[in-house]
């Protein structure tokens, strides 16, 4: 059944992505079954977003009593759960406004447009001269406006022309940044970043270059925009993982985790004197802001609040990097571990490709997910308990034992 299953999506769908072979049709929590009865630890929880665990009961609730009495009026008219929403959001998170949107990549496009309008509108840079600063290896999306902004040469070869007045420069390079302000800081209106670079690989920026960063910004009435779609929402131990550099970003960018994991639901968060260069009709979205998901985000915050999620996670994260430091310490095959809370990368090195990890694991039951040739990524589900944690760190060493094991027989 896998097999056609798998035969039919190639043949009707577009063939933008080369998933694993295997089919699932169930999911409970931190775990997933595929077709053939074949259960699996899931420690990717879909890019980060399942973050509350599969088929949260809590969520599925919310969601079907939602969908039964008020599902999508468009913003054409107000909604009952809409302004819920945004205060539940905005208390939590310190800002003053939200503006909601369903995919990550469109809270993107939603923070560009805003910083660009604030450029002419409050910084006065001449009409279409406005620059925008992000940094190599970032992942903000696949829409146009987001891919602008990739280094990544497959991201956008063949899909130019892309937008203008973009500076792309190395990630953690503060020199570098100067640079480009002593030249053009009258016209920049937006620096965007990702506090974890998470599909480079888990790269944490060195000590005090989100500090430096944030500085410069304010010193040069600069737009600091946070890409916190992947790292938000205690993904690494703190509401967002910017908080950990004790930074006060102008504009944070949420989604996956927001909708519970299980509804497309973004937002972009600021204060009023940014939010307010949009006005009715300059942006919006149909589905965003629609009561279901609403609804879904209002529950997935309170369980994240009532969690104690802050606590739990740094405390599961400290577990999960001591263990996986002290365990593997001794295998050659291991080039450099790093992440935050329960957000880690182990980057192997060149004889190691990090596919091969990932097929193995597969196997024996652990989901990981590898990104770029050597480094792969662990993202279990934020309520795993200690023991499921521990099993899946335990299935990972003795994998990476087991391969080591056959490298040195080969050699
Ligand atoms: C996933 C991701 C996005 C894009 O979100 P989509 O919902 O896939 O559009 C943007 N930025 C970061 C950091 C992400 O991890």
């Amino acid at each position: 059944m896998a097999i056609e299953l798998i035969e039919k999506e190639f043949k009707f769908g577009a063939k933008n992505y080369l998933p694993l072979p295997m089919v699932m049709v169930k999911a409970k929590g931190p775990h997933m079954w595929d077709d053939q009865g074949n259960k699996y630890l899931d420690f990717v929880s879909a890019y980060s977003a399942v973050s509350l665990g599969h088929c949260n009961p809590r969520l599925i609730k919310a969601f079907y009593h939602q969908a039964k009495t008020l599902d999508v009026t468009s913003r054409a008219f107000h909604n009952d759960k809409l302004p819920v929403f945004l205060e539940l959001l905005t208390h939590l998170t310190g800002f003053e406004k939200a503006l909601p949107m369903n995919s990550g990549a469109e809270a993107v496009e939603t923070a560009l447009k805003i910083a660009r309008k604030w450029g002419e509108k409050v910084k006065n840079i001449p009409k279409n001269k406005g620059m925008i600063v992000c940094f190599e290896n970032n992942f903000h999306g696949r829409t146009l406006g987001a891919v602008s902004l990739s280094s990544d040469p497959q991201y956008q070869d063949g899909f130019g022309p892309f937008l203008p007045n973009i500076c792309k420069l190395p990630f953690g390079d503060i020199r570098q940044f100067e640079a480009v302000l002593n030249q053009n800081a009258s016209h920049i209106c937006g620096v965007i970043l990702e506090p974890i670079q998470g599909e480079a690989g888990i790269i944490v920026p060195p000590k005090g270059f989100l500090k430096q960063v944030e500085a410069l910004c304010k010193q040069n009435n600069i737009l600091l925009i946070v890409d916190e779609i992947q790292t938000g929402l205690y993904r690494t131990g703190k509401l967002f993982c910017h908080q950990h550099d004790e930074i006060n970003p102008d504009m944070v960018c949420v989604g996956k985790a927001l909708g519970g994991g299980i509804y497309p639901v973004s937002a972009v968060l600021t204060q009023n004197s940014i939010m307010d260069v949009i006005t009715p009709g300059d942006h919006g979205s149909t589905f965003g802001g629609n009561p279901i998901a609403c609804s879904i985000a209002i529950e997935a915050l309170k369980i994240m609040v009532e969690k104690d999620l802050s606590k739990s996670v740094s405390h599961k994260g400290e577990f999960l990097e001591a263990y996986l430091r002290k365990n593997l310490k001794g295998n050659p095959l291991v080039k450099e571990i790093r992440g935050k809370g329960l957000f880690f990368g182990i980057e192997f090195t060149a004889e190691l490709p990090a596919k091969t990890v990932v097929k193995k694991l597969v196997k024996k039951g652990l989901l990981t997910k590898d990104t770029h040739e050597s480094t792969i990524r662990l993202a279990p589900s934020l309520l795993i308990s200690k023991k499921e944690l521990k099993r899946g760190l335990d299935i990972l060493i003795k994998t990476l034992d087991e391969i080591l094991n056959e490298h040195e027989n080969l050699s």
